[in-house]
């Protein structure tokens, strides 16, 4: 199997079990943005915890790039890091004002000029918030993309450039936003879960080989219901959701 086979199959499995959507509660471009920024080294959750009464308080650009710094660290707080997070979603608004009339601009050239984004930021914004295909690399998606053998890099940009050749570009939103999800999941950094795992009978870096051979391309047995945060499968007791983007 190459590849492209690997890519695309695995893309067709996690298809059945998880929907493409991001965990973090927004509802606008410039809500999906700022929480974006503030995921990093942190859970979905963390931010979604915050935001609510963030957006409230700066509905837009405008509003959090005229915002108090401390006032805004304050409400941030959970999140960690939040000198670094305050001032970086201060300065990405003031830069949204200054150069893009206060919208967040749906090309990612000019997104990754923003304070704060990089290709990944970039990424799921664009694919989340516009529907345009993007496929970002987090940790998870890296790990996965690595355990696959979809590619050896280490570096996100050679990973994105390379799996977005195997894949049609209306699948690359989906297929990143699964393998975060299957990342958080199932295909844990320290301890895969292999046995529970779709893809354990062609991932080469499977502990296991499903009997009976080939799986059918839809996965019931563990279909989900995705909650913010929650697992979509059987628990198992000590573990827990891998962190965030
Ligand atoms: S089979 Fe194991 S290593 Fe491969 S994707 Fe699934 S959990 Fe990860």
């Amino acid at each position: 199997m190459t590849a492209k086979d690997r890519a695309r199959l695995a893309a067709e499995r996690l298809k059945a079990l998880y929907p493409a959507v991001s965990e973090l509660e927004h509802t606008n471009a410039f809500q999906m943005l700022v929480a974006t920024i503030l995921s990093a080294q942190t859970t979905d959750r963390s931010v979604n915890s915050v935001t609510p009464a963030l957006f409230a308080r700066y509905p837009d650009a405008a509003a959090l790039a005229h915002a108090n710094p401390a006032e805004v660290e304050a409400m941030i707080k959970p999140t960690g890091f939040f000198h670094v997070k305050a001032k970086t979603i201060i300065a990405a608004s003031a830069a949204l004002i200054e150069h893009f009339h206060g919208e967040v601009p749906p090309r990612i050239e000019d997104l990754v000029t923003l304070p704060g984004v990089g290709r990944k930021t970039a990424n799921v914004v664009l694919g989340v918030a516009f529907g345009i295909p993007g496929f970002a690399v987090d940790t998870h998606v890296k790990r996965l993309t690595r355990r696959l053998h979809l590619t050896k890099s280490a570096d996100p940009v050679k990973i994105e450039a390379e799996v977005t050749k195997m894949l049609p570009p209306e699948e690359w939103t989906g297929f990143s936003l699964r393998l975060i999800l299957h990342g958080r999941r199932i295909c844990l950094a320290r301890a895969p879960r292999c046995p529970e795992c779709v893809l354990n009978d062609f991932c080469p870096s499977s502990t296991v080989r499903a009997r009976g051979g080939r799986r059918p391309l839809t996965a019931t047995a563990a279909s989900v219901r995705l909650g913010h945060g929650r697992s979509p499968v059987r628990k198992r007791p000590g573990r827990r959701p891998g962190t965030g983007h």
